[in-house]
Parts: C-alpha cells; structure tokens; sequence
C-alpha cells in the first residue's frame, strides 16, 4: 500500500523560513575583513525543498513570510516560476526578508551571520491565506529547521489536524543537531512528529536522534514500530536508502560529481522523492530522482540553482555515472 497521499488529494505543503543567502566566493574563516560575496541566492531549507517538490512536477506550496524588498521578490519570483503555490507567502512592510551569510572554511565547515530571529522569516503565522492552502493540501512536510520560528509549532499542530483529517500524509526531515534536542520541549515535539509522520527523510546521525537507538538496523525498527511506514535515509555521496515497515530494504548509489556547493542537497532530495512518491512512482525510481536532485543540486554555486525539472533530471541521469 502506498505510504503517501497521492499528487490528486492535494499539494505538499511545508511551512518555514525564505531567505536570502549571500556567499563568500573565498574559503577562509567568517567575515572579519572585506571579502568578495556572490548573491543573493534564493534560500531557506523549506523553500529549496518546496521548490524542487514543484519542479520536478508535484503539486506544491509553501506557508512563509518575506519583506516587502528585493530578497522577498527573488524568493517569491522563483517559486512562482518553477510551480509552487506562492499564495500563503505573506509580505511585511516592517521587516526586511530574511537573510544567512555564509562562507566556507578549508575543513569544509561554515560560518554563518543570520538575519532570521529579526526578519519577516520569522513572522509567519496562520494567516487566511495559509488556513486555505491547508484546507485543500495533501501532504505536509514537516522541516526541522522551521522550529527555531516561534508559533510554527502550534501552526504545524492545525496543519496536521487538517491535513490528516482529509486523507493525507506528513513527512519529517529532522534537520536537527543533538545539541538542539538538549531541551526537554523540543524532544518531546520531536517524538510526537515522529509519531505523526508517514515518511522520515534522516540524514546521518539524525537516524539515531530520531529513534533514541544507536545502530541503523536497531533505529529503524524502533521508528518503525512508532507507526512510520518509510525511512529515505540520505548519505551525501554514499547515496542513500529506502526502508519500509514491511521489511523491504532498496539501496540506491549516489551519482558521481563534483561538490561546489554542498547546501541544499538534502532539501532537494526530499522535494524529489516526496513529489515521486505522490506521483505514485516506486520506491527505487524515487530514490534514483532524489539522489540525482541532490548530485545536481551539489554541482552548482546557490543553495537552489541546481534544483532539476523532470526532464533535467532524466539528462542527468542518463550522462552521470554512478558511484558502485
Ligand atoms: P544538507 O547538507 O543539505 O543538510 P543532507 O545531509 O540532509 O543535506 P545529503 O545526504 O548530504 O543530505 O544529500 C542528499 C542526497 O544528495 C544524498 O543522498 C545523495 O544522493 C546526494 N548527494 C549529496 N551530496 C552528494 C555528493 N557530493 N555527490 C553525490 N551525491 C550527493
Ligand atoms: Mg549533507
């Protein structure tokens, strides 16, 4: 039995923050000297995973705020363009859009300067125009980084509410550190979308976090047994894995490219492989469309500029190889 909602009940609706992001085109450390920025890029986890969910061909929309400036207008030109439901983005005559510095260390690892606490990002809320996209939606995607924004909470509670009430489906992607999970609110939030989520889409450690277990097989049985009925667990360039409740496990390699900007890759996976999903594709053919959104995605400078229509995702898949 499929697991999500299918494309026709509805789109998939995410709720969270839009951003700009503004990079550095040096490694080095922070930004403690004039250096040179490339941007802005269109950004934000729900918005990169929203956007590659319409591209690829689901039907998709987003609950979000944007300032009434420029940032905002790239944000919401481009989700309109590549398909998504822009009508629950509301604009703010007060605050600027939100905005993520970002510039890479030799390691690879980041340092960030955020404008999001003090940005429109954070002044979603359950407007009318959000209530209506709910009403008529048939997944929703739950990310983990849009609880930093206060009231989501209580917003992704009536989402949930509304949106299985009408037949559909919620997926999760954690998007969240252990450091995060220090609290005990935010643990048990997390441990009642778990037991409200059809699909989880962890990535690394986050496997653990979730199920509370060390040790893959021992995690996944553990979340299967909360009531999820699919794992898609993404391993950068290891690929990634299907995993269901009734036991069937598909590994998928990842294609082989070369990393320029690693952001963004696991929100595209996700937009891919739930879109696919809905369409009602199997599950090896959704992993094999999010692995190659996410490989794209990574070849490219811009947290969303490698996001992959359906048709460049087939040419991708038919000119990249793949890692054995
Ligand atoms: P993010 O870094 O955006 O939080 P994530 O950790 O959630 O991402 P990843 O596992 O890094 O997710 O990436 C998602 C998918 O994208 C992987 O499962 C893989 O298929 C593909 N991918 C990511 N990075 C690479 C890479 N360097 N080479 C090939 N494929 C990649
Ligand atoms: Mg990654």
């Amino acid at each position: 039995m499929a697991s999500l909602a299918p494309d026709a009940l509805g789109p998939t609706v995410t709720i969270g923050e839009i951003l700009v992001e503004i990079m550095a085109t040096t490694l080095g450390n922070g930004f403690l000297e004039p250096i040179e920025l490339l941007g802005p890029y269109p950004s934000g986890a729900p918005a990169i995973f929203i956007d590659q969910c319409a591209k690829i061909g689901g039907s998709a929309g987003i609950v979000a705020a944007v300032g009434d400036d420029d940032f905002g207008r790239i944000n919401v030109e481009r989700l309109r363009r590549d398909g998504a439901d822009v009508s629950a983005i509301s604009v703010s005559h007060d605050f600027p859009t939100g905005s993520a510095f970002v510039r890479y260390r030799q390691d690879g690892s980041r340092d960030f300067v955020y404008n999001i606490s003090k940005s429109a990002a954070s002044l979603i809320s359950l407007t009318d125009t959000a209530k209506a996209l709910f009403a008529r939606a048939g997944h929703l995607h739950v990310m983990g980084t849009a609880f930093a924004i206060p009231g989501v909470w209580e917003m992704m509670e009536h989402a949930i509410a509304v949106i299985k009430g009408r037949g559909g489906s919620v997926s999760l992607d954690p998007n969240l550190r252990k450091e995060l999970l220090a609290q005990g609110q935010t643990k048990e939030r997390f441990a009642r979308l778990v037991s409200v989520a059809d699909l989880l889409l962890p990535s690394g450690d986050e496997l653990f976090v979730a199920a509370g277990v060390d040790g893959e097989t021992a995690a996944v049985a553990e979340l299967f047994s909360r009531g999820v009925s699919e794992i898609a667990l993404k391993r950068g360039e290891r690929g990634s894995t299907f995993f269901s409740a009734d036991g069937v496990r598909v590994d998928c390699p990842a294609f082989r490219v070369d990393e320029v900007d690693p952001t963004g890759a696991g929100d595209c996976f996700g937009g891919a492989y739930v879109a696919c999903r809905r369409l009602g594709m199997p599950a090896q053919r959704a992993l094999e469309y999010a692995n190659a959104a996410g490989a794209r995605n990574v070849t490219v400078r811009g947290p969303m500029e490698g996001a992959g229509s359906r048709a460049e995702l087939d040419a991708f898949i038919a000119a990249t190889p793949r890692a054995s």
